[in-house]
């Protein structure tokens, strides 16, 4: 009986000329259809200039898991807000997260900064360590790999072609990393500030240091006990600038560089958080270039 509920949940996959993969951001997007190629589409459930901690559920969205036939996520507590409940709405076996047709991608990446007092955990919203590890590209590849595997155990028929996707995928992601690691060589040790941690891997890749967020906690809006303590902070150290992210406003940011003349720089975390970035690579050109 097990057997035919398996055959019965796998059958209707191998007719389909695309596999339909709704996936929770643009950048897990961009990545699944590089592997996927013609012989899938992805539904990308959130937009890129949204913040990813906090997306809307709209009815909409949950039509789109509804005919989803695999779902992949960035996991780590990203979606936990929204994507939970438009998978429960949905009720699609598919992307149920026991099916085999579920990706989690956090499963497969070592998280960093995770919270070593009870207490931090009050409304910190990365309880398990740092999930915006997309943004170290080294991690684009690892999660490439995971992908790739992904869609070979979901449409074996085609594994040549995801095989074939995937190695030219490393060798031209390879090469760009060669040139994001010289453009960032130079800015090794460079002081920043962030907003939100958004950039805990990126800063990892090339050796920034983070001195300080203007969220208290990650999550809890800036208070002006803290904003005084940053301020502080910026006098006695000097961080080259402020990296914002693009969804947040950069009021409390904009006051802190009125007393200090520190800059703001906009840090795009994903494809269409700003209009110049259509694509992975111009995501990490972007990022490359503007920290200064
Ligand atoms: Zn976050």
């Amino acid at each position: 009986m097990k057997k035919l509920l398996t055959l019965l949940t796998l059958l209707p996959l191998t007719l389909l000329a695309h596999l339909n993969i709704a996936v929770s951001y643009p950048y897990i997007g961009a990545l699944t259809k590089s592997i996927g190629g013609e012989h899938i589409n992805t539904v990308v459930l959130a937009k890129g200039n949204w913040d990813p901690h906090f997306v809307i559920p709209r009815p909409s969205l949950i039509t789109k898991v509804r005919n989803a036939d695999a779902l992949i996520m960035n996991g780590g507590q990203l979606e936990i807000g929204w994507l939970p409940p438009l998978i429960n709405r949905a009720g699609n076996p598919r992307t149920s997260p026991r099916a085999s047709s579920f990706l989690n991608l956090s499963h497969h990446i070592e998280l960093i900064n995770k919270p070593v007092d009870v207490d931090r955990k009050d409304g910190d919203i990365h309880p398990d360590g740092n999930p915006h590890f997309h943004l170290n590209p080294n991690n684009i590849l690892l999660l490439a790999g995971v992908i790739k595997k992904f869609l070979i155990s979901l449409d074996h028929e085609h594994q040549e072609v995801y095989e074939k996707n995937y190695a030219s995928f490393l060798s031209s992601w390879s090469e760009k990393i060669k040139g994001w690691e010289q453009k960032m060589a130079a800015k090794k040790g460079m002081k920043v500030i962030q907003f939100h941690d958004n950039l805990a891997y990126f800063n990892q890749a090339y050796g920034l240091q983070n001195i300080g967020t203007i969220e208290p906690l990650p999550g809890i809006p800036p208070s002006s006990k803290h904003t005084f303590k940053i301020i502080e902070l910026i006098k006695e150290q000097k961080p080259c600038c402020i990296l914002h992210d693009v969804y947040h406003s950069t009021k409390t940011a904009e006051y802190i560089s009125s007393k200090t003349g520190i800059k703001i720089v906009l840090m795009p975390h994903d494809i269409n958080s700003l209009e110049s970035i259509d694509d992975l690579g111009s995501l990490f050109d972007h990022l490359t270039e503007a920290v200064q």
